[in-house]
């Protein structure tokens, strides 16, 4: 982006035309500072090429422009300490501070103005899908996860592990199953299957030689199914028939 192509795009949120995205604020600015910096170097290389004479040493004018860092908020007190005239020797180098001052101006108003109006949401994609939209035709919840799945004949597909019980399981207990709305069995499966995990838990922990690390991982099952039995049982007991999310009307 140039410098017009940056005072466009400010134009157009400043007009209400466009929505300035935080992360277009953030590219905008380090292009424009990126800008500025590029200018200022060019003007400071005009006046490196003021000779040092008896008369008129370097050092002797325009030092505050050569040294000063420009920003887009630091332009404008930058500009007002800019003088209207220098000594003949230094008048290249002042016209090129000038220049700067001038061309850059416009857009470092503009774009404080428009700091005020970033919108801080995240930017949509600019890439149109590629993969059709989800919908909720043929899906159901995981009794085991509460997931809403897509339905094979009926039954649950196969979906990601969960951790929800402390521990990682592969496939979720929930897959083969009607889903919740319209049967409790995926429930009592899961219930019974964390009731056998338990006993087989207790079991290893109190027959098995077995390491600490072992050993806290045994208790973390043992916990783990605990609250898994607690929560299946008390789904079970609140069940109750609903539509699956393609019957519902809105
Ligand atoms: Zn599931």
């Amino acid at each position: 982006m140039n410098i017009q192509q940056i005072e466009t795009f400010l134009d157009q949120v400043l007009a209400g035309d466009r929505i300035l995205y935080n992360v277009d604020f953030v590219e905008l600015k380090s292009r424009l500072n990126s800008l500025l910096e590029k200018a200022h170097d060019a003007a400071q290389a005009e006046y490196l090429k003021v000779i040092h004479t008896p008369g008129h040493e370097r050092s002797a004018e325009l030092q505050d422009q050569y040294y000063g860092t420009i920003y887009p908020h630091t332009l404008a007190g930058w500009t007002k300490k800019l003088p209207k005239t220098a000594s003949p020797a230094f008048l290249n180098a002042l016209g090129a501070f000038w220049d700067v001052s001038v061309q850059f101006t416009p857009a470092c108003e503009k774009f404080l103005k428009a700091k005020l109006l970033v919108v801080k949401t995240r930017k949509p994609s600019e890439r149109p899908r590629t993969t059709p939209e989800r919908t909720l035709d043929n899906t159901g919840a995981c009794a085991c996860c509460s997931q809403n799945v897509k339905l094979d004949r009926g039954l649950i597909v196969a979906h990601g592990y969960t951790i929800r019980w402390g521990f990682q399981s592969g496939s979720c207990f929930g897959v083969g199953y009607l889903p919740i709305e319209v049967s409790d069995e995926g429930l009592r499966g899961a219930l019974q299957a964390y009731e056998r995990q338990l006993a087989t838990a207790r079991l290893a922990l109190e027959y098995s030689p077995c390491t600490r690390r072992e050993r806290a991982d045994l208790e973390g099952r043992i916990s783990g199914s605990k609250s898994a039995i607690a929560h299946y049982a008390a789904a079970i007991k609140v069940w109750a028939l609903k539509a699956l999310p393609s019957e519902r009307k809105i």
